[in-house]
């Protein structure tokens, strides 16, 4: 390794921030040897704060119906081959049900933005769902929604929300998105969670169409000042039915280097190791776990939508039933030394960060 990258290395371990010129450098000039070295860092900072436990989030895709048309994904609203379903109230108390018994203490409510789901529906189920589940966490991924619905989704006991914010970059997130959608806006959905007092997750693809060195650059200076309580990065991967079929798909390596990078610049962040890092490698999400993450999302869906939940092509656990996903998983994490817990799995303090 270079002295540069050394000097660097150890600044992030220490200082936990680089600016975005040495992020980028840092990329650029990454080398299997840096690689080894940041991850084995990562697994010690987060084994000082989780310990060899690995959370698991249920995740329930409750629609792929969207009004939004981002030009990645697989359930865009232009997409005519796609065929789209959505899940009743009773249904995702059903999906619920069975997370709950296999020892699931998070529920993650996942889906496109499908005007079906107003507050008034969320609201009641979502107190239903806290009512019979008092010791789960109830997690939403729905999308850009106004102040007012995450306020009272929030009063009806959400405690966690998702919004990847893409890319850090404006001219990117413009390049993926159509005219309809804005930045500033997805951002402002993040200061508007934040404040409403959600522990908040941001995200982004890696290996998107136009991404460079510079704009992941962003995307971890970002992280590094937000400070979300959660993180989801993973692969790109292309679907067939979008301007993007071509592209390539991310890769596991530059995934799993960016996963060490966000553990020791924000060391309690809970970061998933996640589906689509299984789809494009066989052993990806165990890769994950040992570069710095400490979550796993499986699959609650009912069997039946599973397939129709197509972001990307070829995603792995489309066939299998809840259990059958949950004990893969855990034999996955043993294989190499981790134990998946039954616990709501909250953002933990590590002592360095007022908040976290
Ligand atoms: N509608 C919700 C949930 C989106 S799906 C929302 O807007 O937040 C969850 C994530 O899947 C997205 O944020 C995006 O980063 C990711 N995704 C979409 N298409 C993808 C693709 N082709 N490859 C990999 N990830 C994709």
């Amino acid at each position: 390794m270079t002295a540069d990258l050394s000097s660097l290395a150890n600044r992030l371990v220490k200082g936990r921030e680089l600016s975005i010129e040495e992020y980028a450098f840092f990329i650029e000039n990454r080398t299997p040897e840096l690689a080894q070295e940041l991850a084995w860092q990562a697994v010690e900072v987060r084994q000082g704060i989780y310990g060899k436990d690995v959370y698991v989030r249920g995740l329930i895709e409750i629609s792929n119906i969207c009004k939004n048309d981002c030009l990645y994904c697989g359930i865009r609203a232009s997409n005519k081959n796609c065929q789209r379903y959505r899940l009743t109230p009773e249904e995702i108390r059903e999906c619920a049900a069975e997370g709950y018994r296999l020892g699931f203490r998070t529920f993650v409510l996942q889906g496109g933005e499908d005007a079906y789901y107003t507050d008034a529906l969320l609201c009641a189920l979502i107190r239903e769902l806290k009512e019979k589940y008092p010791d789960c966490a109830i997690t939403l991924s729905l999308g850009e929604r106004s102040y007012e619905s995450y306020k009272a989704l929030k009063e009806a006991g959400a405690d966690r929300y998702l919004l990847r914010h893409e890319t850090a970059d404006k001219a990117h997130y413009e390049s993926l998105h159509p005219v309809e959608m804005s930045f500033e806006n997805r951002m402002e959905c993040l200061k508007s969670l934040r404040e409403l007092g959600y522990q908040v997750g941001c995200g982004f693809m890696v290996g998107s169409p136009g991404q460079t060195a510079r704009t992941l650059a962003k995307d971890l200076k970002f992280i590094e000042e937000f400070k979300p309580d959660m993180c989801g990065i993973g692969p790109f991967v292309p679907h067939a039915d979008t301007v993007f079929a071509k592209e390539p798909a991310g890769t596991v390596e530059l995934t799993c280097f960016l996963l060490s990078i966000i553990r020791l610049l924000h060391p309690p962040v809970l970061l998933p190791a996640t589906t689509a890092l299984g789809t494009i490698h066989p052993e990806g999400r165990e890769m994950g776990i040992l570069s710095g993450a400490n979550v796993v999302m499986p699959n609650l869906s009912p069997v039946s939508v599973r397939k129709k939940y197509a972001l990307y092509d070829n995603k792995i656990c489309t066939g299998e039933e809840s259990a059958q996903c949950k004990d893969c998983l855990s034999a996955r994490m043993r294989s190499i030394g981790y134990e998946i817990v039954t616990d709501r799995g909250d953002v933990k303090k590590d002592g360095r960060h007022g908040r976290v």
